[in-house]
């Protein structure tokens, strides 16, 4: 992964593009702040800290679960080649779609619906951004990584959930690692939250 250009980009990156007039005032701090439907776009440090753990190359196919502001999508598809973003609240994938064409990115494809088994029509993904709380690790996430891969998914209660990093070997091996505690909102669906 190019760090520089990463950090560069992110730094660059106008948060208030992200959210709306009423929070425009607080988007350089670095906090989570809502983006309504009980959503939040969440801290810039911890959006370039799990942007720098999933390592993405200039080659990398990517899957995000949570479009959510399209933020973090952004880091994602400045530092991928193409990005496949669910997001399940309509509105919310259709603002982030519209903040994102006017930055002219043409490398992210949108789909809005349930995430929390990903989005098999293009896998197998290289990367793999999970931005809500998951109960569990998701079976289909874990299928749809290539071999290679790497995954970042926060999983546990709806309080408090330890940041993961999942990494599949050449040969299709998984590996788990704890990073840090993090809070998210719920990931719904089968292997998160009821809606
Ligand atoms: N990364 C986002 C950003 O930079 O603004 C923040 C994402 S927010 C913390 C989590 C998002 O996950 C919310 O927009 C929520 O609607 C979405 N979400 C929750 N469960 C989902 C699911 N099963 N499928 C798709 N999106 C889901």
């Amino acid at each position: 992964m190019d760090w520089q250009k990463l950090e560069t980009y992110f730094r660059s990156l106008d948060r208030s593009l992200f959210v709306g007039n009423d929070m425009k005032k607080h988007a350089s701090h670095d906090m989570p702040l809502p983006i309504g439907f009980g959503q939040t776009i969440s801290q810039p440090s911890l959006v370039l800290e799990m942007t720098q753990l999933l390592e993405p190359e200039n080659d990398s196919k990517v899957l995000e679960i949570g479009t959510g502001s399209g933020f973090q999508t952004a880091l994602l598809a400045k530092m991928s080649a193409e990005v496949y973003t669910v997001e399940r609240i309509n509105k919310l994938a259709e603002e982030a779609k519209k903040r994102l064409d006017a930055l002219n990115f043409s490398n992210i494809y949108y789909k809005i619906g349930d995430g929390s088994t990903g989005w098999q029509e293009h896998a197998p993904y290289d990367r793999i951004m999970v931005t809500a709380a998951a109960g569990l690790l998701p079976d289909e996430l874990v299928n749809q990584l290539a071999n290679g891969g790497r995954m970042v998914i926060p999983i546990g209660p709806s309080t408090f959930q330890e940041l993961k990093l999942i990494t599949k070997t050449d040969h299709g091996e998984i590996n788990i690692k704890t990073v840090e505690w993090v809070r998210f909102v719920e990931l719904k669906g089968p292997y998160g939250w009821v809606e």
